[in-house]
């Protein structure tokens, strides 16, 4: 393949990844962003194997393979519920790519620079084993807190934005030195800067990630998608690679749009939380309430009842109801009531579920239509006409203590007003609290009834119901 032909791949490549960002902006349009996406992906892949200055075919073949294999067997196996994990784990690999070329970079000398072409390519590398080591640990830490492994809760350290503020400054030190290397001095030519500076790089990793709190999550998610993002640019500048620049560049832009869009819906601050937890004062720091008072439970055929004699209802799903894959259960009992006239309408909230559009992808997949799907925003000053909200297996975002307790440590961020309602219908298995690890109120609220049980089961029960009833 000539290179102007892989010129025009990449361009190619890069107007389809374009297209596919924006595609996938929208639900109805989301499918076709997808297919541009795979079709941008496949070109970009096949240029740079064409490309005639590449010779290593048996090494790429084996690691298409091993990654082809791993990625299928990931795709098939991971459940819903457990994407976040995922993309988690996909944006280690992200940053530790980024290390690993840097590194190799660093160790080639078979094309030697001088002058500036060389301070460039130093920076380069300097930056891109930077960022992919921050992304990298920072990466397994939010693997760690998605999947449980390790407590929700915020690890703040004494004196800790004294702990960021040195390893920043040892990072701009050790910088310093990387450029200024002498070959053999006793930092081994630079070696000795960059291996320092990837230690403290992993260090604020894990210690910025460590230190966000459980319902701040989300924002560390599209974070470090942005994060990711800039360490496959810096990728793309030590390898001279265009498109994997342009691509670094969309994805780092887009996932710092995302984390600013998150950080909005949550009412944090964009750049404390970018920044890794400074100013966490941001939320109320205190600790959970403790809910006092009785809960109303209810059995399906009471919540059949009042569905029934509802006219404005409107559903709220959460985490719990991508955990039972109720999906589809909810989407039965929709059709059903609006078959009956009645006005059916669900209220998403921006950080409900564990990722970013998580109940979006979830109602489109049981083919909910796109036009009864509001956000928070549009929804919220509707509750006080709404008969009644059916809360399906969600908590911290239905949670009034975010509104009217500022030493909770969600005090701020914005909710679904569901009490607002004429009654409220929460679905759960337990009193357990939610992500956050809050208690909340709303279940003990005189107009609101418990509905105990697994939520695709007791959606189910309640669906004979009212299939009973017609
Ligand atoms: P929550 O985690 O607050 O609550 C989910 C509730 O679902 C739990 O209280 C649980 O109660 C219930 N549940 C679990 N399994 C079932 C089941 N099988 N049937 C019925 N109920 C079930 O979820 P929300 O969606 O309300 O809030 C999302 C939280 O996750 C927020 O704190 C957000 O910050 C955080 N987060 C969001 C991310 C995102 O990008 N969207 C990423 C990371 C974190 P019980 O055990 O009693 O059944």
């Amino acid at each position: 393949m000539s290179q102007s032909l892989i010129s025009m791949a990449y361009i190619a490549a890069a107007i389809l990844f374009i297209l596919s960002l924006s595609g996938l902006s929208n639900q109805e349009t989301s499918r076709r962003g997808n297919y541009y996406g795979m079709i941008g992906m496949a070109i970009a892949i096949l240029a740079t194997v064409l490309n005639p200055s590449f010779t290593a075919y048996g090494i790429l073949i084996i690691a298409l393979v091993i990654g082809g294999v791993i990625g299928a067997r990931a795709a098939f196996k991971v459940e819903m519920t457990q994407m976040p994990e995922l993309v988690a784990v996909m944006h280690s690999l992200v940053g530790i790519a980024a290390v690993l070329v840097g590194y190799a970079n660093f160790i080639d000398h078979s094309s030697p620079l001088a002058g500036s072409e060389k301070t460039i390519h130093e920076v380069e590398i300097y930056l891109g084993v930077l960022i992919g080591a921050v992304t990298f640990s920072g990466s397994v830490i939010a693997f760690g807190k998605l999947s449980g492994r390790i407590g929700g809760k915020p690890m703040l350290l004494p004196g800790r934005h004294w702990l960021n503020l040195c390893m920043l400054i040892g990072v701009i030190v050790l910088g310093y030195m990387f450029l200024h290397q002498t070959e053999g001095c006793c930092c081994c030519g630079g070696l000795g800067p960059l291996l320092i500076m990837t230690v403290i790089a992993l260090i604020f990793g894990v210690h910025m990630v460590m230190a966000i709190g459980g319902a701040d999550m989300p924002v560390v998610v599209s974070m470090l998608n942005s994060y990711s993002g800039w360490a496959a640019a810096a990728t793309g500048f030590m390898l001279s690679n265009d498109l994997l620049i342009v691509t670094g560049a969309l994805v780092g832009s887009s996932g710092a749009i995302l984390s600013y869009i998150m950080c909005r819906a949550m009412n944090r601050n964009f750049i404390s939380v970018i920044a890794g937890g400074f100013g966490g004062g941001a939320t109320g720091g205190g600790t959970a309430a403790v809910i006092e008072g009785d809960v109303t439970p209810v059995n399906a055929v009471e919540t059949a009842k009042l569905l029934l004699e509802a006219k404005s209802i409107v559903i709220v799903p959460g985490y719990g109801m991508a955990v039972a894959q109720a999906q589809h259960a909810v989407n039965e009992i929709t059709k059903l009531l609006r078959g009956k006239g009645k006005t059916v309408r669900f209220g998403i909230h921006p950080v409900a579920g564990r990722m970013p559009g998580h109940m979006n992808v979830l109602l489109a997949e049981a083919k909910v239509p796109y036009d009864i799907v509001f956000e928070m925003d549009e929804i919220n000053e509707d509750f006080p006409k709404v008969d009644v909200a059916i809360v399906i297996g969600a908590n911290d975002i239905v949670n009034p203590s975010a509104m009217n307790d500022p030493t909770s440590p969600i005090a701020g961020m914005p909710v679904l007003e569901v009490w607002k309602s004429h009654i409220t219908i929460a679905m759960k298995r337990s009193m357990a609290s939610g992500y956050a690890g809050v208690g909340n109120p709303l279940f003990v609220m005189e107009n609101t009834r418990m509905l105990f049980g697994d939520a695709k089961e007791t959606l189910q029960a309640v669906l004979k119901e009212l299939n009973a009833n017609s």
